[in-house]
């Protein structure tokens, strides 16, 4: 019998359009792709001022007209011939390129899958230039009269390409798309006047704007402004600034975090993680900040020809600007301030009653408070003067298995040795068994206390768990707790039972579904004979998180749990220990939902409301 071989299917070179038409789809893949293209071409050229009209989306219509240097008309073919390009002339130039382009691909991709026509005239000429293309097909050239500058138009994107044009979303997300596109560019060009048109509608019309402030105000709305600090930081040839918001002001996703890379608009994973870290000890989970940041890089340490639309780029040295970043904004956001805000007493050191904070004039006693202060966890607290073994907030006297404890009732008695208050003889008051009212330097504060034990609780249970638990104070309960779990909260020990341990729990399994608990962290204020541990495994029930975010739940359970609550009495040592330990932190002025731990009334305030200026 004879074998039947099959004919072998032909291996043959694709014609060009083809080519073309595939290359297409990775950079252009919707109309903002062809915005994005065209505006970065207008950057190149110099423009001072865009117009980007849409129809439907732009996918019936896309105008975008600039006022820049404008394409040569003898170029103008050339232009939207596939790797043709003004802006690198050679491989080596790849890696120092400051344009936005040099793939010399975006007019050839977009003719490609449109019906394209460029105006444009050459400044150094007197007659402009029209050419039309038409699914990458040469149809028109002429002479036509136009100022300097280029108008592109592109029509019925993707007309050729059926597959494409079927996966457009509707034109109100394409239109979205755009815009926030254009704010991009727009909080990164300031001196470009930008305008923006749908339909008949003006979506955008930006003036050129003196500052960054003016510009984001303009498109991120004026409520958003006083929330935002500025932040800068320097090293080496780096750069890094911009605007950030303040950790009480928070959004619900990432879409008002916009990064720069020489003033490129990018992503990068590892910048928008240095962004998370900066923030997830003092804005709840789930919340985002406004960020608005742009890094100058060395063009040598960045490398754009990564990603065909070169929206993701990879930096040469990734931890190190990743670490930029991330102290940038934490220094930048002022979640320091603890300095102006510790208590105070008249007479303590510097001139008092000017009504101004008298941040940086540091005396010889400043620097010894911030030494003990930044001396950070329970060890920092002996320079007051308080016994040792008070050092935890409620100290080893309130352990919580006396049940006058418990109610709230329980009366503390003054510490003994507080020879050290003279240093530090700052008056402290509770109002409606809620707030704490102290001192400062430049005015008062009022200091929440369930949200100041909370910031403390948390920052302690983390400290001692990066420490793997080693030297953390724990209270031995006099009468170990028997807790009964249910099946959710038994997964929840199971899967946390180290961490716990870390913390300073003491926990045993007692059979079934019950655990034994011996002994707590130290200062933990409302055990109430197991509720508290109950309430955290209950939160932890059937957690899924990853486990980075599932320490992060622990800790936020344990503290908002273990927190002294609005309404319970403290005495002037508790107050006290507590406005201390609170400033130990580094990060003071926030409780770890994100919540305010403090509110500062300035001496210039109340002059000003008592009528005294
Ligand atoms: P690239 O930007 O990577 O060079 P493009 O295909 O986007 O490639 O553009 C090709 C060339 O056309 C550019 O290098 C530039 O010389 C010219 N060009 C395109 N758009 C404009 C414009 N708006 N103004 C002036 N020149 C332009
Ligand atoms: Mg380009």
């Amino acid at each position: 019998m004879e074998q039947i071989i099959p004919e072998p299917p032909r291996i043959q070179l694709l014609d060009g359009a083809t080519i073309d038409r595939i290359a297409a789809g990775e950079v252009i893949e919707r109309p903002a792709s062809v915005v994005k293209e065209l505006v970065e071409n207008a950057l190149d050229a110099g423009a001072t001022s865009i117009t980007i009209k849409m129809e439907d989306g732009g996918l019936t219509s896309l105008v975008i007209e600039d006022d820049g240097s404008g394409i040569p008309f003898r170029d103008l073919p050339l232009a939207f011939e596939r790797h043709a390009t003004s802006k690198i002339t050679a491989a080596a130039d790849i890696m120092h390129v400051g344009s936005f382009g040099f793939r010399g691909e975006a007019l050839a991709s977009i003719a490609a899958v449109s019906r394209i026509r460029c105006v444009s005239r050459f400044m150094g000429e007197d007659m402009g230039g029209m050419i039309e293309i038409e699914g990458g097909e040469l149809v028109r050239r002429e002479p036509a009269p136009r100022n300097a500058g280029t108008t592109i138009t592109v029509d019925d994107l993707f007309y050729n390409t059926p597959a494409r044009r079927k996966f457009m979303r509707t034109a109100q997300a394409e239109r979205r798309a755009i815009l926030k596109l254009v704010t991009k560019f727009a909080l990164a060009h300031r001196e470009v006047r930008w305008l923006v048109r749908h339909d008949k509608d003006v979506l955008l019309d930006l003036l050129p704007a003196p500052s960054l402030t003016d510009r984001t105000r303009d498109l991120l709305g004026p409520a958003v402004i006083d929330h935002l600090a500025r932040f800068r930081f320097e090293k080496g040839g780096f750069s890094i600034g911009g605007l950030a918001s303040r950790p009480t002001f928070t959004r619900g996703n990432r879409e008002h975090q916009f990064l720069f890379i020489n003033r490129r608009p990018v992503q990068n994973p590892a910048l928008s993680q240095a962004i998370f870290q900066a923030y997830r000890e003092v804005i709840p989970a789930g919340r985002h900040p406004v960020v608005i940041a742009f890094l100058e890089i060395p063009a040598g340490e960045v490398d754009v020809n990564v990603h065909p639309a070169k929206t993701e780029v990879r930096l040469l040295l990734e931890r190190e600007i990743f670490g930029m970043l991330k102290k940038s904004l934490q220094e930048g956001l002022s979640l320091r301030q603890a300095d102006e805000l510790r208590p105070w007493v008249a007479g303590q050191d510097a001139p008092a009653g000017t009504g101004a904070p008298l941040a940086g004039i540091a005396t010889a006693q400043d620097d010894y408070l911030r030494e003990h202060f930044q001396r950070g966890g329970s060890a920092g607290y002996e320079y007051r003067g308080v016994p040792q073994g008070q050092g935890e907030l409620f100290g080893s006297r309130a352990l919580r298995d006396d049940p006058a404890q418990q109610t709230g009732s329980g009366v503390v008695s003054e510490p003994s040795g507080t020879g050290a208050d003279a240093l530090h003889p700052a008056p402290f008051w509770q109002l409606h068994r809620t707030y704490i009212v102290t001192q400062i330097r430049g005015g008062l504060v009022l200091i929440d206390q369930h949200n100041s034990h909370e910031r403390i609780l948390y920052n302690e249970a983390q400290k001692a768990l990066a420490a793997g638990g080693r030297r953390v104070p724990t209270q031995q309960l006099l009468f170990p707790a028997h807790l009964d779990l249910t099946p959710g909260q038994v997964q929840a020990w199971q899967g946390h039972a180290s961490e716990l341990g870390a913390m300073g729990f003491t926990i045993e399994p007692f059979g079934g579904q019950s655990i034994l608990v011996q002994g707590l962290p130290a200062s933990v204020k409302n055990w109430h004979e197991g509720q508290l541990l109950l309430d955290i495994l209950d939160d932890l029930s059937w957690d899924e998180h990853p486990s980075q975010e599932h320490q992060v739940d622990l800790l936020a359970s344990y503290a908002c749990h273990g927190a002294v609550r609005a309404g319970e009495p403290l005495t002037v040592p508790e107050m006290q220990n507590l406005v201390d330990q609170l400033f130990a932190t580094d990060t003071p002025l926030s409780c770890p939902h994100g919540r305010p731990t403090l509110i500062q009334f300035s001496l210039a305030e109340l002059e000003k409301r008592f009528g005294r200026t």
